[in-house]
């Protein structure tokens, strides 16, 4: 049977901010445009995204200040040039959202109101209380609907088309009935977000399994600086779920069992808003020194009941109402229970700052776009800032959506054929054929354990090579795995596998990725090498698999730019 071959101008994977921005700047430039996502849009992780939006616009407030901030916090591993980029255009992406229809939180006076969060000079962060994904992708979703977008909803991509240093498309099947379709495009952009889903504890949605970043890889293609991977300092205790840094942010403290506000030893002048990797560490490290809290004794205490109920209701009902939820427990009345959980990836797709994904150090592919998590431009270095991500998408995902319209033209497009879609159909043939004994959530469960106790805020060469041995023979056994439902008609169990074999792959990146940086610096902490080490590691990683899983390492140097390397304190 033949496969539907279907042609566009543009091909855009994920329908988060990022992939909803892009596409809307190729429709509106007249470009034929389709959005294939494995979510309806309004579910993508972007709409999770509680606490803000960055930009530099206050009086007391400059972008020379917020690019201070980023290069810091990202401990001096971000490219300036594109964190330059981003801090300028801040300001005028908050407007553009404001235009098209986003309505922000307003202080009394009528301008949009900023909060402080971590690793900040001033309050930086514009909201729309504690929803402030939501409220954007809600807009430019919307906006790139009444452009003409075409969404091409629950389809999940499976595999690009990438021959000769080119991209020409994507092979895609739709999860309602498993038809599969090849998407033939001069230009293809990848959005398909973040990935911290390979940990147990995590604040992702279900669907951040990395798709994007393990299709790219099995081609050959390198991934950049996968062992910065993000722990937020306040998941729910127990199970990961984000309670935003806005807590923080508007005045919320942290407690050991000591009644201590331990903070204070770790960080003396920005105490719970230093950034994140810090207030992380500093969380951990008193739960392991016997002075955590909860039936467990896992978590601290966050404390945000000297805000009052007003400003609780206000600013902060989504947190309040989760950890209703979740804990049973009301943060007007009594402190809530938090720990670290798994929450953002530095790492991802190289591209430069136009969005063209890098082949190596020298060369880009033609036709092969990225942005927002799944790309590693890289704004956020070793680690980012609480609200410059949502910012990274939106703004990124415009500005590569403008790159693909002014290079569309001068790309020819490569005729699919048949052959195309041989890879990703060998795969589903080998998931639903396979007849072994290993059953994929036992093996996943496996994997997430194991990320978190070896591969997680804190690490050493032991416990990194018990997770490489470990993803090693996970790999081996999934050769033999074998799902129950055979059928064509919503095949999650399917639809699990491919995605958990996504897992694995670019977990192997993170794991033997941060075995070699024998340093500490921003989120990745080494207890064998705790100090940053800037002679020999003040570089990109770029990574490579080859067909077997096995991971090499090569590395790339650093943009530096006006802000000068110093040690990192808060
Ligand atoms: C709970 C939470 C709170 C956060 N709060 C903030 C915050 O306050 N401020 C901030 O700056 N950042 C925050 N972040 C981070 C920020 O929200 C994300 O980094 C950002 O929204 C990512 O946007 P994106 O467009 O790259 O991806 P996403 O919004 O994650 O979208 C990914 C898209 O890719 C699609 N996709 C993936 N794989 C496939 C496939 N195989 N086939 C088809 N489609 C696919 C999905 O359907 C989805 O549409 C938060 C993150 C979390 C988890």
């Amino acid at each position: 049977m033949s496969i539907p071959i279907y042609t566009y101008d543009a091909i855009v994977v994920g329908a988060g901010l990022a992939g909803c921005a892009a596409a809307r700047e190729l429709q509106n430039a007249g470009k034929k445009v389709a959005v294939i996502t494995k979510l309806h849009p309004l579910r993508s992780h972007s709409g999770a995204a509680q606490g803000g939006i960055n930009a530099a616009f206050s009086d007391e407030d400059s972008v020379e200040l917020h690019e201070f901030d980023t290069v810091k916090g990202s401990d001096y591993l971000a490219d300036q040039d594109a964190v330059e980029f981003m801090c300028q255009k801040a300001p005028q992406t908050i407007r553009w959202a404001e235009r098209m229809g986003a309505a922000f939180s307003r202080t009394p006076d009528g301008k949009i109101a900023q909060r402080p969060f971590g690793g900040q000079s001033s309050p930086r962060a514009c909201f729309a209380k504690d929803r402030t994904g939501l409220t954007l992708l809600q807009t430019i979703y919307e906006q790139a609907h009444r452009a003409g977008v075409k969404f091409w909803d629950e389809w999940y991509a499976a595999d690009i088309i990438y021959k000769d240093g080119k991209v020409s498309g994507v092979v895609a099947f739709n999860i309602r009935d498993m038809q599969t379709v090849i998407f033939n495009a001069k230009s293809v952009m990848f959005a398909t977000g973040g990935y911290a889903r390979a940990y147990k504890i995590n604040s992702n949605a279900h669907a951040n399994t990395g798709d994007g970043l393990s299709i790219v890889a099995r081609h050959g293609l390198p991934l950049e600086d996968m062992e910065f991977v993000q722990f937020h300092p306040s998941g729910l205790s127990g199970n990961g779920v984000l309670i935003s840094e806005a807590a923080r942010g508007e005045g919320g403290r942290l407690f050991n069992s000591e009644g201590e506000r331990f903070m204070e030893k770790y960080a003396p002048n920005a105490l719970e808003l230093a950034s994140r990797d810090v207030v992380a560490r500093a969380i951990l490290n008193e739960i392991r020194e016997g002075r955590g809290v909860g039936p467990r004794k896992d978590a601290v205490y966050l404390d945000v009941t000297h805000l009052g109920k007003e400003l609780i209701m206000n600013k902060l009902p989504e947190l309040r109402e989760l950890a209703i939820t979740f804990l049973g427990l009301d943060m007007i009345k009594e402190p809530i229970l938090i720990s670290a959980t798994a929450h953002y990836s530095m790492g991802g797709i190289p591209v430069n700052i136009a969005g063209n994904v890098r082949k190596n150090n020298d060369e880009l592919v033609e036709g092969f776009y990225a942005a927002g998590e799944c790309s590693c431009v890289s704004v956020h270095g070793a680690n980012r800032l609480g609200a410059n991500s949502v910012l990274e998408a939106l703004l990124f995902g415009r500005f590569v959506g403008k790159t693909m319209v002014s290079e569309i033209d001068n790309i020819e497009l490569r005729p699919a054929t048949q052959d195309d879609a041989s890879t990703a159909l060998a795969e589903i043939d080998f998931i639903i054929g396979n007849n072994g004994d290993e059953r994929v959530p036992a093996l996943r469960e496996e994997l997430q354990q194991c990320m978190t106790a070896n591969a997680g805020a804190f690490r050493s060469k032991e416990t990194l090579q018990i997770a490489i041995d470990t993803i090693k023979s996970i790999r081996k056994r999934y050769q033999n795995i074998r799902i129950q439902d055979k059928s064509k008609i919503f095949n999650t169990e399917l639809q699990e596998a491919m995605e958990f074999g996504h897992m694995l792959d670019y977990s192997a990146f993170i794991v033997e990725s941060a075995i070699a940086r024998n340093e500490s610096r921003g989120a990745h902490f080494r207890e064998d090498f705790d100090t940053r080490n800037d002679e020999e590691f003040l570089k990109h990683t770029m990574a490579y698999m080859d067909e077997n899983g096995a991971v090499s390492l090569d590395y790339m140097d650093v943009i530096l730019g006006k802000h000068e390397l110093k040690a990192r304190t808060y």
